[in-house]
């Protein structure tokens, strides 16, 4: 049998969906997605579905199917198990002649969902002859090809919006693992032609650039680190005046003790337009990594992350650190280590009691991950036997042993 495929244009048609379950709550968020007015057809919803039903983003007739349901229909999904009301639904819009998907039995459909992945104003829909899997098999290594940017070095595809000439897109690369920058930051990357990097920036996510690319170390600019910032922004605007897109890759969030702030400031005040590409941060993911949640119920219901760059007696300090003592939930310091005598003693002094748990994680996320279980009390001396190096978070508050009994140990566990 040869398909014949084609993309649909539902904006404001009515799909009909029959069936509230599993299979309709996968297939409704592409049909809206399309614009689609979905009317779904069940005497029960998923709570997805319902949520949907509530908002007004779709119609719900609660009962069952009648074969005028088909009437107003461009397009019917069958989402049902049985294979009675299927064949009902399928005969109804056979007589309508309104093409019909069957998730129950792909031999009686007039029309197949292909495996699909969408990249900014590219969409490709694969179809393996019948075989689903084999579909997503080849749409994954496309999809693959289309974020890694190997696909497109063959065949270059229009511009996506964020990634045009003459514009700086500031991107998180996430804490260490190169698998933990955002789906959409890898995309961006894919299409610099300059990008200025971070010391913490994942190395992995810089191997992969074109070799064309020209890659900026902002960690080997020379000056103190208010002037390396200045010649940061100037790389910036320079490049992408000249006609380049320049991804500015950030360790962690950018907007995380980044100073994407500034450099988005200044971006602005040279009228170089800014895309912001949020990263997860090392503040809850390496916490994360060694087992330690930054919430958990019943025992913290707030998390604070604060900078201890600057030591807590320094009157240039922004932080209130009697405050952070006074507080049960969760404490997690990044650039803390040198000043961690300092800090302890200034929580120890303002009232948080010594027998508070305390975890350092090292290079959280990567291979080279060390955590060390501590308490507030005894965490100092432990880190300076232990030799704990940056870069590290030091968290503090009962969510270190929120999990520890349940979690196997990890590598690189001390304790
Ligand atoms: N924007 C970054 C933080 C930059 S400040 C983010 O959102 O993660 C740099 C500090 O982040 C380091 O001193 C350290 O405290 C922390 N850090 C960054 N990567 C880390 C990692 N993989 N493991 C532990 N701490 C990390």
């Amino acid at each position: 049998m040869t398909l014949y495929p084609l993309a649909l244009r539902l904006e404001g048609r009515t799909v009909l969906v029959v069936g509230g379950g599993a299979v309709a709550t996968r297939r409704v968020p592409a049909l809206l997605d399309a614009g689609a007015h979905v009317v779904v057809v069940a005497p029960q919803l998923t709570p997805a579905l319902q949520a949907l039903a509530s908002a007004d983003r779709l119609r719900w007739e609660p009962r069952r199917f009648e074969p005028s349901d088909v009437d107003d229909a461009w397009l019917v999904q069958v989402a049902v198990d049985d294979p009675v009301a299927a064949a009902e639904v399928s005969e109804a819009a056979e007589e309508r002649r309104v093409f019909c998907v069957r998730a129950d039995d792909r031999t009686r459909a007039t029309a197949w969902t292909p495996a699909v992945t969408r990249h900014g104003p590219v969409t490709v829909a694969v179809l393996g002859g019948g075989d689903p899997r084999r579909a997503m098999v080849v749409r994954d290594a496309i999809r693959d090809g289309l974020v890694d940017g190997t696909l497109e070095s063959a065949a270059p595809l229009a511009p996506v919006a964020e990634a045009t000439p003459g514009r700086v897109a500031l991107v998180g690369s996430g804490p260490g693992d190169p698998e933990l920058i955002t789906v959409k930051g890898r995309r961006l990357l894919a299409r610099a032609d300059v990008v200025v990097a971070d010391r913490l920036v994942p190395g992995l996510l810089l191997d992969e650039l074109r070799p064309d690319v020209e890659l900026v170390d902002a960690s080997k600019i020379p000056y103190g680190p208010a002037k390396a910032q200045e010649e940061i922004n100037r790389i910036l605007v320079d490049r992408a005046r000249a006609g380049h897109f320049v991804v500015r890759l950030k360790g962690g969030d950018p907007y995380v003790f980044g100073r994407g702030g500034e450099e988005l400031i200044a971006c602005a005040e040279a009228g170089v337009p800014v895309t912001v590409v949020p990263g997860v941060t090392s503040s809850i993911a390496a916490p994360a990594a060694a087992g330690i949640p930054v919430t958990h119920r019943g025992v913290a219901h707030e998390f604070t992350v604060v900078s201890g760059h600057v030591a807590p007696d320094n009157p240039l300090s922004l932080v209130d650190w009697s405050a952070l003592a006074r507080m049960r939930g969760t404490l997690v310091v990044l650039m803390g280590l040198k000043n961690l005598p300092a800090i302890a003693a200034t929580l120890l002094t303002h009232g948080r009691p010594a027998a508070t748990p305390a975890a350092v994680v090292q290079e959280g996320t990567t291979g080279a991950q060390r955590v060390l279980r501590s308490t507030l009390g005894d965490v100092v001396d432990e880190v300076a036997a232990a030799g704990i190096r940056p870069p590290a978070v030091v968290v503090f508050g009962n969510v270190v042993d929120a999990l520890a009994t349940t979690l196997p140990a990890r590598r690189g566990d001390q304790t």
